[in-house]
């Protein structure tokens, strides 16, 4: 481990001079910068900007995103992903409200203990917001200290992260939002993937890997879970008043959201047209195919159009018949948003 404060000192000097400007770190009202951990998991800095700036102006209390609608909260979600995450962060925030009088708790263990609160989430947000000891461990810090130490742990493992998270505890005992945000944007600038700016790393003479040459080979990763294939139909029925037939997701992926009529591949048109008392008549031939990327599966979705004569809403009670051109009110998973502008093309 390096002697502090030289590694530190060079790291927050390079930080001060060097970091990009993020409105969140223009805050230190900790649930604003609660919302921009949440949405930056998984999500890039830049994409995140608008949404924030959005987020916290359409519920810029505690209070006026508790009393919102969940569907509400996941519209001005809606692009970011992980939905889960958002509903999650909504009932949290309830929480806050029920519990801690509306005042984020600078409490380590009660900030944990609400919903969808990790280890990350919890480190960065304590440290930010209340520079509290605690080691934010990300995707950019695994590898910046896994470099810096030429570490052999397999990054993948929840025991590297508690590793981690105890050898950093040393530099966060002071000025540990500070740093924490310093190691993650070492690792989003300097020391990156594929490319790292060795040659412009403020912390250059303490990497191991750098004098061992095995940068590259930093971290090390065991492969992650393997996608799983989901082949599926999706039925877009329009009938002649320019309304759609959608369905509200129950699943636990994207609930909630909203969805054309959607069928595992091998249900025949025939028991869907019964399922609808022969009131739809599906085209033989898709009008097309799409795919679809989530973090564990694919979506392999071929897109028919169907006839209408009635209007039957066939065997799903979370179905509705709705105006297409009030698609906007409703909050669409990114492949549904692509087969609505596709088929609206078609027209
Ligand atoms: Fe990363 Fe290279 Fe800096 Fe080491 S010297 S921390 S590998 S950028």
């Amino acid at each position: 481990m390096y002697s502090e404060p030289s590694f530190k000192e060079t790291l927050i000097t390079w930080f001060d001079q060097h970091q990009r400007q993020m409105p969140w770190r223009e805050t230190t009202n900790p649930y604003y910068i609660w919302i921009s951990e949440v949405m930056l998991q998984q999500t890039q800095v830049n994409t995140v900007r608008s949404y924030y700036e959005r987020f916290i102006s359409d519920f810029p209390t505690i209070e006026s995103l508790a009393r919102a609608d969940e569907d509400d909260v996941l519209k001005r979600w809606e692009g970011l992903g992980y939905y889960s995450r958002a509903r999650n962060f909504h009932t949290a925030v309830k929480e806050v409200v029920e519990k801690h009088n509306g005042v984020v708790p600078d409490d380590p263990e009660a900030f944990l203990a609400l919903k969808g609160v990790g280890p990350y989430t919890q480190a960065a947000v304590m440290s930010i917001a209340f520079d509290l000891p605690l080691a934010t461990v990300d995707g950019n810090v695994f590898r910046v200290w896994s470099r810096l130490n030429d570490d052999t742990q397999d990054t993948a493992l929840q025991k590297t992260r508690k590793s981690y998270e105890q050898d950093l505890l040393p530099y966060v005992q002071s000025q540990s939002g500070t740093f924490n945000q310093a190691m993650m944007e070492l690792g989003a600038l300097i020391c990156t993937p594929t490319s790292p700016l060795c040659m412009f790393c403020p912390v250059q003479e303490h990497c191991e890997a750098f004098e061992k040459g095995t940068v590259l080979e930093r971290p090390i990763k065991t492969k992650k879970q393997k996608k799983t294939l989901h082949r599926l139909q999706v039925l877009y029925v329009e009938d002649e008043a320019g309304n759609m037939l959608l369905e509200q997701r129950d699943q636990s992926l994207l609930r909630g959201m909203w969805q054309f009529p959607m069928y595992p591949v091998e249900t025949s048109h025939a028991d869907i047209e019964q399922e609808f008392d022969h009131h739809i008549l599906i085209d033989e031939e898709p009008s097309f195919h799409l795919k679809h990327q989530f973090t564990h599966r694919t979506w392999d979705i071929a897109v028919y159009r169907a006839k209408v004569t009635d209007h039957h809403i066939g065997g799903n009670p979370f179905r509705h018949w709705i105006p297409c051109s009030d698609k906007k009110q409703y909050t669409f998973p990114v492949p549904m948003t692509k087969i609505f502008k596709a088929m609206q093309q078609a027209d």
